[in-house]
Order: structure tokens, then sequence, then C-alpha cells
């Protein structure tokens, strides 16, 4: 496994490589977990050569979120990327990927509002930025994104798709904890207490599925409710949204549909902001 940081050097070798080997590409942030490292069995089993990268992209934070405190674990992550047969680790730093006069920005209109486009204005636009920089460097055959991250998923396959980049985006489904929590690098942040009030996320929306799986028809506000009131009544515990959206277009559904509807989901246990979604 090699190691590169200089963006240059990375195009220089995956150029050689890419005449006559698929590339399968894994973005993440680093501080992985199984789920990161079921994307990168994904790649591995469908590409001859697997890149992933670890960065905690500035750009996609906002001003009174965690970028400075993000966990991070290089030593760590690279022993678990070497140990899933990974081939290329690009591990940039910021100075690397923005010059100090840098001014594009990937904007994807309708399906970065809403959800979390709502609670973290200018996300998107900082995920979008970075992941087509990234694909521009790596120009990978395939690349891996998890559904945890549903939303992200979905502004990706649309600014491919509108902006023709040469690449097949490939949806992993949720990686979860035994008790059903969706693994998250931000799970570190969780106090003992606050991991325990967590599961009644992933068991909310499993009450919600059960609810709709007995009825004809269920109406959003109704569904909605049935995920509000399983969440336990703690000071620790606060809704940030529930909706019910269009699996693709990510816009609101007066009524759930079945094999339309996502479910999606942030809520936070003490300071940290979990996500959580279910497809109906
Ligand atoms: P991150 O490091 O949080 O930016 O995540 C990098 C990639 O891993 C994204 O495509 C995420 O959607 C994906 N990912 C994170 N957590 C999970 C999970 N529990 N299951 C599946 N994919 C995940």
């Amino acid at each position: 496994m090699k190691v590169i940081s200089s963006p240059k050097a990375l195009q220089n070798t995956l150029s050689k490589l890419r005449r006559n080997k698929t590339i399968g590409f894994v973005p993440t942030m680093g501080y992985l977990h199984a789920g990161h490292l079921e994307l990168v069995r994904q790649a591995r089993k469908h590409c001859d050569v697997v890149v992933v990268s670890i960065f905690v992209n500035p750009l996609q934070f906002g001003p009174k979120e965690d970028f400075s405190k993000y966990p991070r674990d290089e030593k760590r992550d690279l022993k678990l990327l070497e140990k899933a047969g990974v081939d290329f680790v690009f591990l940039p730093e910021p100075a690397d990927l923005y010059p100090k006069d840098f001014q594009t920005e990937v904007k994807i209109k309708s399906v970065s509002q809403g959800l979390c486009g709502e609670s973290r204005p200018g996300h998107f636009a900082g995920v979008a930025t970075v992941v087509l920089k990234l694909f521009n460097l790596v120009q990978p055959h395939q690349a891996y994104f998890g559904e945890k991250d549903y939303q992200q998923l979905v502004v990706i396959q649309t600014m491919v798709r509108d902006l023709n980049v040469p690449v097949k985006i490939v949806g992993v489904p949720i990686v979860r904890d035994l008790d059903g929590l969706a693994l998250s690098s931000r799970n570190v942040y969780l106090s003992e207490e606050g991991r325990r009030l967590a599961v009644s996320i992933p068991r909310g929306l499993g009450t919600l599925r059960d609810v709709f799986q007995k009825q004809a028809r269920l109406h959003t506000g109704k569904a909605k409710l049935v995920f509000i009131k399983s969440l336990p009544k703690h000071p620790e515990v606060r809704l940030d949204y529930v909706a019910c959206v269009h699996r693709q277009t990510l816009l609101p559904l007066k009524q759930l549909k079945k094999d339309q509807t996502l479910v999606a989901v942030a809520v936070y246990v003490g300071k940290t902001r979990l996500i959580d979604n279910i497809l109906l």
C-alpha cells in the first residue's frame, strides 16, 4: 500500500495504471469503522486498483461545526486500510487541495435543499466541490458512497449526471452496530448514556417501518409523529428533523409510498448530531 499526499504525484501514478486496470475509489474523512471498510470491500471485489482518500474537508463544515475537533487517527486508519488490501491512500493537507485564492464552488440545487441541507447551509456545496476535485485527481471507474449519508449520495449522483463525469457511482447499504445504531465516526463523541439513548434512533425508524407495513395508507404527518413519539423524553435527545421524501428527488411526500419513500432523520444526542434513514 502506497500513501501519497501530493495531488500531482497521485495523478501521475494513477494515469499509468488506468490504461489497463479499473480503478475503484472510496472517499472518506478518516477515523475509519466497519462502514467505511464495507465500501473498501466492495471496491476491492469489483476493481483492479483500490484508492481511498482520507481528508477532513474544511469546505463542508459550517463555522459552528466540529471541523477542528473531528476525530482523527491516521496511524490506525492506515493499518486498517493495509489489512483491507487497499493499493493507494491519498492523504492530502488542506493547502494541497485549496490554494489561498481558491474560488470555485460546485452547487447542486434542488437535492441539496431540505433535510441536512437546511440544517447545514453550504454543506453539500462543500462536499460536491471536494468530491469533484477528488474525481478529477483519481479519475476512478467506480466510486463508492454509503447510504448512511443518503442525501450526499443523491447529490453526487446528480452532479455526475449533470456534469457528465465519467464515473459509476455505487451506493452501499448502511452498516450498523449490533444494537442497530448506524456506524459513524461521530459516535465516538457520545457519552456512555448518550450511546444508550442513541439506539432510540434506529428503533424509532424500525417502529415507523412496522406501522407502515400494517397500513394501506400512511400520511407523512402521522409517520413523523410515530418517530417523534418513539424518541425518549430526555433533555439530551433533541430532534433536528424527520422527513419523508421521494428517494430520488428528495422532495417531500404527502403520503408514504412503497418503494419510493426515504425516511431521513437527524437527532442531537447531547451535542452530537446523528443521522440515519430507511427506505420503505
Ligand atoms: P465519512 O468519513 O463520514 O465522510 O464517510 C465516508 C463514506 O463512508 C461516505 O460515503 C459515507 O456514507 C460512508 N459511510 C459512513 N458511515 C457508514 C455506514 N455506517 N455504513 C455505510 N457507509 C458509511
